[in-house]
């Protein structure tokens, strides 16, 4: 679990709120639910026999003896929230998140026990004409922020039905190699043997690749879904692998399931993981009501943002007010309030906690400010500003205040239009 730093959280705040921008854009509306939940939402909705519910989850009992779990993903907050609210009934919804989830797991780089992620979900629309939407609105934010070097991975899971006969196909496969299985597939082998092939031991990968495919043994109408989400992608000029290996860690997943994958992190590669998951309102106890989203894992998008240097620089202020003799200081937050309304978007920093001019002009110059303004006892009787520029050869200036207003707003107007960074 890591501290998020001065010099770092306004990265975050940069990506965040293109994020925001980027919900409104495509009418997405945002969700906040609690961090807890009773530790039986998370094993009735990921699954028993997944990493997350059998290894990694933070449960506790609280002073009640309830089992409560620190959420370890939001699908099932939003699907509970959404049930208990009835924010479903006789309408699709489109909703977002963005928060901490928390996993127990072995931490590497690219893997935290308090991650964040962005969720999208949609309810209601069974259609993949949704599904394309949600990718495409992942595809849409990495051209925002610039990013290059991700590949949009695809494959479908059709029904629970088709799958049941796969199963079986898959484990007599399986059971030909048991003693090649490591521990956790052995385990999987009966109780959930689809999971294998999201297994990410290296000794296990030539075994998973001659399994027998779950796409060669599809029903029509999920093979039918499948095209239809790759003739949108086509249109939309998306262009996607399909790999039939992929299954995605969580139980709940029916038809389309997507990663949006680098090679550039390391062993961490999946950035944004989603799809399709038609059964998990019923089984939450919501009316059947099909659902499909994804999430993003903020830390390793902020990883690959930082490596193609597409983050701005920390804002550093417009301006630091000094103020040296006792008239002065005694206008100087007055001063200061007065600026901060009449200059719109301006940065300004007061020296607070008095030292004499030359300690306040190190102070100017340390907190970056383009410039410094200078009340001194003179000045605020006159009711004038020094102005000194700080990073520019410029003599010094006497101003009135309204003049000054005047130069304030030309800089931040000057400093915000080539600073952003992206
Ligand atoms: P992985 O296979 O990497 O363990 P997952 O299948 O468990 O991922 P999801 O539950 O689908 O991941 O979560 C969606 C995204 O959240 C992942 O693709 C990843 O970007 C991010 N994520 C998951 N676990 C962590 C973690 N422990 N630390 C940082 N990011 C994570
Ligand atoms: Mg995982």
């Amino acid at each position: 679990m890591k501290d998020l730093l001065p010099g770092e959280s306004h990265r975050w705040r940069h990506v965040e709120s293109l994020l925001r921008e980027l919900m409104d854009a495509y009418g997405y509306q945002e969700i906040r639910t609690p961090l807890l939940e009773k530790t039986e939402l998370f094993k009735r909705s990921i699954g028993e026999v997944t990493d997350i519910v059998e290894k990694e989850m933070y449960t506790f009992e609280d002073r009640n003896g309830d089992s409560l779990t620190l959420r370890p993903e939001g699908t099932a907050s939003a699907v509970r929230a959404a049930i208990e609210n009835g924010l479903m009934q006789g309408q699709s919804l489109r909703l977002w998140y963005l928060g901490p989830m928390f996993r127990h797991e072995r931490p590497q780089k690219g893997r935290y026990r308090q991650f964040h992620q962005l969720g999208v979900e949609t309810f209601g629309v069974a259609t993949p004409d949704m599904d394309a939407e949600l990718i495409a609105l992942s595809a849409r934010l990495w051209q925002r922020l610039g990013l290059h070097g991700l590949e949009l991975q695809i494959n479908t899971l059709g029904t629970p039905a088709c799958r049941q006969d796969y199963r079986q196909i898959l484990v007599n496969y399986l059971e030909k190699y048991r003693s090649d299985l490591d521990e956790d597939s052995q385990r999987r082998l009966h109780s959930n043997p689809l999971r294998i092939l999201d297994s990410k031991n290296p000794q296990m990968q030539a075994l998973i690749e001659g399994a027998p495919r779950l796409m060669d043994h599809l029903d029509g109408e999920s093979q039918e879904h499948f095209a239809q989400l790759q003739a949108y992608l086509a249109s939309m000029d998306i262009p996607y692998r399909i790999n039939t290996r992929l299954v995605r860690g969580l139980d709940y997943y029916t038809r389309t399931v997507f990663e949006w994958v680098t090679t550039l992190l390391g062993a961490q590669g999946t950035v944004c993981a989603g799809g399709r998951f038609d059964g998990l309102v019923e089984q939450l106890g919501g009316g059947a009501t099909p659902a499909a989203g994804f999430a993003i894992g903020l830390e390793r998008l902020l990883a690959m943002l930082e490596d193609q240097q597409l983050l701005p620089a920390v804002a550093a202020p417009d301006a630091y007010l000094i103020a040296s003799g006792q008239q002065a200081q005694a206008q100087a937050l007055r001063l200061a309030e007065d600026l901060r309304r009449q200059v719109s978007g301006l940065r300004l920093l007061v020296n607070c906690g008095g030292g004499g001019f030359k300690a306040q002009f190190k102070r100017a110059d340390r907190s970056g400010a383009q410039l410094a303004l200078l009340l001194g006892d003179e000045e605020a009787q006159a009711g004038n500003v020094g102005v000194k520029y700080l990073r520019a050869e410029q003599p010094q200036l006497t101003l009135s205040t309204a003049a000054l207003v005047e130069l304030l707003k030309d800089t931040v107007r000057a400093a915000r239009t080539t600073s952003t960074g992206v």
